[in-house]
């Protein structure tokens, strides 16, 4: 029915707000601590939580290259934006703190995953359709499986169509990992669907899939690669697969 015999899409910020459900977490988390000091006693300058966060996520911003670029580990990462923000406002500042912050975070950002509005809709139609639907995102197993468990796509995607970096051991934007999902399928018919331009677009485009810019977070292009469109939403996928063009009436 579609032109397309496989729709594979990204997980983070492409199937659901990681934004939201990371700012939601780490303010908890924040207030925890905030709550585990006065308990204790502790005489600490008060810093309102909008002014914790937008510091914090300076250098969750700050040090993501590093950590991208494999200059230091996942620990090392969260220890130093953890940190950073602390010294910055004169609180205080300690490494078992830090770790324990963030083995909280991981907890409690689960319950803020919440499917992008016509999510469901989106997958039902595929479903319908008997297109194969499935994903391929970047991460750790433990942590992208309980996303996929949460947001119950497991009534819509098989497992077997559900791959992670981590269990495959390639990330995108490596061509390989496109080809591992693609199995023995021709990359023209398949086509994927993510947030990241280096990662999403380029990675399917340089695997000859075609792609679709699911541009969530408003970030420009960096190279000259041609997805068949660019949105912001992703209640704007469907009337896109409901378009005649799209469809595939010879059969
Ligand atoms: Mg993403």
């Amino acid at each position: 029915m579609l032109k397309w015999n496989k729709i594979y899409f990204d997980l983070d910020n492409t199937l659901y707000s990681h934004e939201y459900a990371f700012e939601r977490a780490i303010q908890d988390c924040y207030q925890d601590v905030m709550e585990e000091w006065r308990d204790r006693g502790l005489h600490v300058p008060y810093v309102p939580l909008e002014d914790w966060f937008e510091v914090f996520k300076y250098f969750s911003d700050y040090y993501w290259p590093g950590y991208e670029e494999k200059k230091y580990s996942q620990q090392e990462y969260r220890r130093k934006r953890y940190l950073s923000t602390m010294k910055h406002f004169d609180l205080p500042n300690q490494v078992d703190e830090a770790d324990r912050f963030h083995e909280q975070y991981y907890e409690k950002a689960n319950q803020y995953v919440q499917p992008y509005p016509g999510l469901y809709q989106t997958l039902s139609f595929f479903n319908q359709t008997g297109i194969e639907v499935g994903i391929i995102t970047n991460g750790k197993q433990k942590t992208q499986q309980a996303k996929f468990n949460k947001l119950k796509l497991f009534r819509y995607i098989k497992q077997e169509h559900f791959f992670i970096s981590e269990v495959v051991g390639i990330e995108k934007p490596d061509q390989h990992i496109f080809e591992t999902a693609l199995g023995n399928e021709n990359p023209e018919k398949a086509l994927f669907i993510g947030d990241t331009w280096e990662h999403d677009v380029v990675g399917a485009l340089d695997a000859s899939w075609n792609a679709i810019y699911l541009n969530t977070q408003n970030r420009p292009r960096t190279s000259e690669h041609q997805p068949l469109v660019e949105y912001k939403h992703f209640t704007q996928l469907l009337p896109f697969f409901l378009n005649k063009e799209h469809l595939n009436n010879e059969g």
